[in-house]
């Protein structure tokens, strides 16, 4: 017979600390998300079109999508923005700064808990972040861990139990590393995420965050940074944009500052 305490404890068992996660996902989109451009918002609308297909769809208890862009383009906090807008019940992420120190078979343990523990959820999220320092691939070799691989593999693909549904968020900055790895093909779909890539797209920043409230400040910006990318590609991750802007706010002669900062970084 089923009794009252059995209840507890199953639900217990399905609701892995949900706080915590929610907080690590905050933290992860800490600035926000800024509508710089159409892409942002059409992004976020995908997405969400992939959360109620899962939440609603009998016929996808498995769906993928992979975010894949410059590094600094925003994609941690996108997804993280996708997980916490889902309000599923069960959202997780796996992430490299969550499994520092960790040895490959440590990595394929804690990897292979987080997908067993959605199992139990009627409706889950997982968001696997910056997926290319999780196999801990690195240029110059190019080495990489096979076990995690092989696990992140098996477990991007293989079907929820009957009953169970699951959405999964990959997020990386080598596009062609994972497609060598065969991991694209794992993916049902992609997303790219967009870098700021035009000096308007960098103005909508600019007037979200407040950085020149002197107008007269801002009209030489304008002008000089016009001047200097004509007929040359402007492009920065936003990641990268926001945190030259609380530079330059410390700085007395903010428009001169940001002028330098964003010249050393484009
Ligand atoms: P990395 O390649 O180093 O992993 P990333 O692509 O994951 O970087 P994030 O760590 O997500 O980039 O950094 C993006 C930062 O920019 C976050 O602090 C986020 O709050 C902020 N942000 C503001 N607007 C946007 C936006 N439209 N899209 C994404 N992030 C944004
Ligand atoms: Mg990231």
């Amino acid at each position: 017979k089923i009794m009252r305490d059995d209840f507890v404890k199953a639900l217990d068992e399905v609701k892995p600390a949900f706080g915590i996660a929610s907080e690590e996902f905050e933290q992860c989109a800490a600035n926000g998300i800024i509508e710089f451009a159409p892409s942002v918002g059409e992004l976020l609308e995908k997405a969400n079109l992939f959360v109620e297909q899962v939440n609603h769809s009998n016929r996808s208890p498995l769906v993928s999508l992979l975010l894949y862009g410059p590094s600094g383009s925003g994609k941690t906090a996108l997804a993280a923005t996708i997980a916490q807008r889902s309000a599923y019940p069960f959202v997780k992420m796996v992430s490299p700064e969550g499994m520092i120190g960790y040895t490959d078979s440590q990595r394929v343990a804690h990897i292979t808990k987080i997908f067993n523990d959605s199992y139990k959820s009627p409706l889950s999220l997982i968001v696997i972040d910056d997926i290319e320092r999780l196999l801990e691939w690195v240029p110059i070799g190019p080495r990489f861990s096979n076990s995690v691989l092989q696990t992140l593999l098996v477990l991007i693909k293989k079907q929820p139990p009957k009953g169970r549904r699951l959405l999964i968020v990959g997020t990386t900055s080598e596009r062609n590393v994972l497609s060598e790895m065969d991991m694209l093909s794992a993916f049902s779909n992609e997303i790219l995420v967009e870098n700021v890539n035009t000096l308007d797209e960098m103005d909508r920043v600019l007037r979200h965050v407040r950085l020149f409230d002197d107008t007269s400040d801002y009209a030489r910006m304008r002008t000089d940074l016009t001047t200097h990318f004509e007929g040359r590609l402007f492009s920065i991750g936003i990641k990268k944009l926001l945190l030259l802007i609380e530079t330059a706010r410390q700085d007395p002669e903010k428009y001169k500052r940001f002028v330098e900062e964003i010249l050393v970084a484009c």
